[in-house]
């Protein structure tokens, strides 16, 4: 696999499932560096970027998805054993890492934890966009778009510095092809307290959403702001 071969420094560790006791096998990813700047929807340049398969692990057994099988709430079990659950893992129209992410997302919202489920969303849409699965890649990111809203409803952190969720977001629908939306999302906090590179940021992805432009982008390209602003 692609995403595989340019990891530099990996280990495997056996881990035990939090959800069926089995134990199996992982690949985890040690010392990765981040070299230039992440794109605008926070995904990490290299080698961090390459290390993306080691995010998460799936029980050969169960088939409970996680960040760490060997960890999870007590209410990880039910969702995993849930026929929706199972249909997802298989679905054989996606990658297999997205359904993964996919599946650790269920468990994550699950358990109400919003934020992280709305994250692994953001990283199966990663996973579509490098297998070059645009309409899957879509998908994911609009479930992400609608976890984000609802842990934010729920007063769970999205992003640490202020107006970070609301970038994300805007990014999420900008790739999505939600245009409009994206706009709409980056004016809502135009007034609010926002540190410059969020900012510029902020500015950016409206900027690319004008203009139609469905692309990944570099934070690094969001031009400087001018003083007026
Ligand atoms: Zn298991």
């Amino acid at each position: 696999m692609r995403l595989f071969g340019a990891m530099t420094d990996e280990r495997r560790e056996r881990v035990r499932c939090h959800v069926c006791g089995a134990e199996s096998e992982h690949v985890v990813a040690r010392r990765a560096t981040e070299e230039g700047a992440p794109d605008l929807d926070t995904r990490p340049p290299e080698t961090l970027r390459s290390t993306m398969p080691a995010w998460v692990q799936r029980c050969p057994s169960c088939g409970y998805c996680a960040p760490d099988l060997a960890a999870g709430a007590p209410r990880a079990a039910r969702v995993v054993r849930t026929a929706a659950y199972r249909a997802l893992l298989a679905d054989a129209t996606r990658p297999p890492l997205a359904n993964a992410f996919l599946a650790s997302s269920a468990v994550l919202e699950g358990c109400a934890a919003l934020a992280d489920a709305g994250w692994q969303a953001v990283y199966a849409a990663w996973a579509c966009d490098d297998a070059g699965d645009d309409p899957a890649a879509g998908e994911c990111r609009l479930r992400a778009v609608a976890l984000f809203a609802d842990a934010l409803l729920a007063r769970q952190e999205v992003a640490v510095d202020p107006g970070g969720a609301d970038a994300v977001i805007a990014d999420l629908l900008r790739r999505a092809g939600r245009f409009e939306e994206a706009i709409a999302r980056v004016e809502a906090v135009s007034d609010r307290p926002i540190l410059k590179p969020t900012r510029r940021v902020l500015r950016y992805v409206a900027a690319l959403a004008a203009r139609g432009d469905r692309g990944a982008h570099s934070s690094a390209e969001a031009p400087p702001l001018t003083p007026a602003s």
